[in-house]
């Protein structure tokens, strides 16, 4: 059985159009003893929707009749730069601008290209977006307000 697969089916609760894997906080998921250990590293130590997603994968395991043991690894620490492609096309059409491979360290100090005009005269207007993991910006050439993928 492809573990990875069924875990495919947990949305990250605060975008619905990724799935866990995609996102890149899955590590592992292996067989051990008869019982499935599954590695997650949390995309921000703070964020709260981390408690879900544990939960969320011991129910679906349950509900498949497996048996499983969720450990959390926090080193070494998920960086953006494990969002899959895939991940990043669908962040993209769901509005939210996918942060560059590689710049995630000073991501803050790149310039964040708007969605709409493609202009790098954009705004950070608040670290903290609709959800922890967002950060909002606008751009100062259209006026466009639009969230950026901060979680890290
Ligand atoms: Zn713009």
């Amino acid at each position: 059985m492809d573990y990875l697969q069924l875990l495919k089916q947990i949305p990250d609760p605060e975008i619905p159009v990724i799935d866990i894997v995609e996102l890149g906080i899955v590590r592992e998921a292996k067989l051990v003893d008869n019982r499935v250990e599954v590695i997650i590293t949390p995309t921000y130590s703070a964020c709260p929707a981390m408690f879900n997603i544990e939960e969320d994968i011991y129910k679906l395991m349950k509900e498949n009749n497996i048996e499983a043991k969720v450990t959390t690894q926090l080193f070494p620490v998920w960086t953006t730069d494990w969002l899959t492609d895939e991940a990043r096309e669908k962040l993209k059409n769901y509005g939210i601008v996918p942060p560059e491979k590689g710049h995630d360290e000073n991501h803050l100090k790149i310039p964040i290209r708007c969605p709409r005009c493609k202009s790098t005269h954009t705004k950070l207007i608040s670290r903290f977006g609709s959800t922890l993991c967002k950060a909002s910006y606008q751009c100062n050439d259209c006026l466009e307000p639009f969230d950026y993928f901060k979680c890290h």
